[in-house]
């Protein structure tokens, strides 16, 4: 390498290792974190990317980023619960309740006594101040967790009664019998596809049965002729029938919804004769990855003392975003679910404005398997089908949705706030 080589004047990696930059970031990174990023700065500069005098704002930059693979992302897709950015976003109650809870909490700790307590109480209260119609509630890993716990708990080597129609399969090729069949309880399938009857469920039962499970469906739509059993009239055969009345709900609304008519809630499915429902934390509820179980006191306390429970159970930084989520104001998920679509239309218009894009129509989803067929009405900008690519790897990310050959940017999921970092990575992304 000649003197005139620029990578010449490339910052050696013993002077960078002991800069005040990375003396910094010592406290929150290790080491070998440390040298490589201190490594990927000097390969930047070595490639001709970077000039060799921007190694120490390159490095000073990588340092500053939070120390781990997942990026934060900007959701322009218009999709509320989008499954590939995590589901649902924390508010900034659960969040500040998720770094409370990150030291030492009394998560299984009764302070005043000094004696050992449940686990997640608080979590659970605010569980069932949310839905009056539970006796008790149990925090668990996810939604399937909750689901297998409950199968496990009512009907391990016995039968579990289900509607052909509501044989759902979840995503990533995930199916709700091979998960239930997988507790051991025996699927016993009746009706057809499009049309199960009360007396399909009636003639099922017999000494075999453990349970009466009914999926929402929630993923997918059949139209035309069909029918389904609700849950009050299960309600009077599991009660002749002396069986628990299991409702798989899915999305976690606690309440009915008018925006999404067809959703059903915890507290209506209750109060309609559910002896237990199961949900996701992380989908309609807003909240972080959880299972929620709701229902009648003997069932879900014995869910709880299941071995089952100790391996599905809900960890304390979920417990904190969950009972910060529920005792919060209105959840992001909400808001971008009731967004004004005239405010909509108005971000759009200044976004369009900076970007020279086309302001169009655009009909936002829930997500996440849930309400499918229902749109949101509101707007994206439309841009160029090409900007995508740059717009998912810029800084901040910005996910679009592609669509009939253009780059559509919807508002409904990105916080007001943000508004002006997108505007600046879209026009970073155009290169202007
Ligand atoms: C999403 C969903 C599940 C699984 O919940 P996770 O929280 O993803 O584990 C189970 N049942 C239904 C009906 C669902 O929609």
């Amino acid at each position: 390498m000649s003197p005139q080589d620029p990578r010449s004047r490339i910052p050696r990696t013993d002077a960078l290792l002991a800069s005040p930059e990375v003396a910094a970031a010592a406290g929150r990174l290790g080491p070998d974190a440390l040298r490589r990023l201190v490594s990927a700065a000097q390969q930047q500069a070595r490639s001709g990317e970077i000039e060799p005098e921007q190694v120490v704002a390159v490095l000073t930059d990588s340092l500053q980023r939070p120390p781990t693979g997942l990026r934060p992302v900007l959701n322009a897709t218009g999709v509320v619960i989008h499954t590939n950015l995590g589901r649902a976003p924390l508010s900034p109650g659960a969040i500040d309740a998720v770094t409370a809870a990150a030291g030492y909490v009394d998560v299984e700790l009764d302070l005043p006594s000094g004696a050992r307590s449940k686990r997640g109480l608080s979590a659970r209260d605010a569980l069932l101040a949310r839905c009056p119609a539970a006796q008790q509630a149990l925090v668990v890993n996810n939604g399937a967790a909750a689901l297998v716990l409950a199968t496990t708990t009512l009907a391990q080597g016995r039968e579990i009664i289900v509607s052909r129609g509501e044989l759902v399969e979840i995503g990533a090729g995930f199916r709700l019998p091979d998960l239930i069949a997988s507790t051991g309880a025996r699927l016993r399938e009746i009706g057809t596809t499009n049309r199960t009857h009360l007396r399909d469920y009636a003639e099922a039962i017999g000494p075999d049965t453990g349970a009466i499970l009914k999926v929402h469906p929630s993923n997918f739509r059949v139209d035309g002729f069909t029918a389904s059993v609700t849950v009050a009239e299960l309600r009077a055969v599991a009660t002749e029938n002396k069986l628990p009345l299991l409702v798989d709900l899915g999305s976690g609304l606690l309440e009915h919804d008018p925006v999404i008519p067809d959703e059903p809630d915890a507290g209506t499915t209750l109060a309609a004769g559910a002896d237990v429902v199961t949900a996701s934390g992380d989908k309609l509820l807003g909240g972080p990855q959880a299972g929620i179980v709701l229902g009648c006191k003997e069932i879900v306390d014995r869910m709880a003392q299941h071995p089952l429970a100790r391996a599905v159970r809900a960890d304390k930084l979920a417990l904190a975003a969950l009972e910060a989520t529920l005792n919060g104001p209105v959840t992001p998920t909400a808001a971008s679910l009731h967004a004004d679509s005239d405010r909509l239309a108005e971000r759009a218009a200044l976004l369009a404005a900076a970007t020279d894009g086309e302001v169009v129509p655009h009909d936002g989803r829930v997500g996440g398997g849930g309400a499918p067929g229902v749109p949101l009405g509101g707007w994206a900008v439309a841009l160029p089908e090409n900007l995508a690519p740059a717009l998912r790897v810029g800084d901040p990310a910005v996910l679009p949705r592609v669509h009939g050959g253009h780059c559509l940017i919807d508002l409904r999921c990105v916080p007001e706030a943000d508004d002006e970092r997108l505007t600046a990575a879209v026009v970073a992304a155009l290169g202007r």
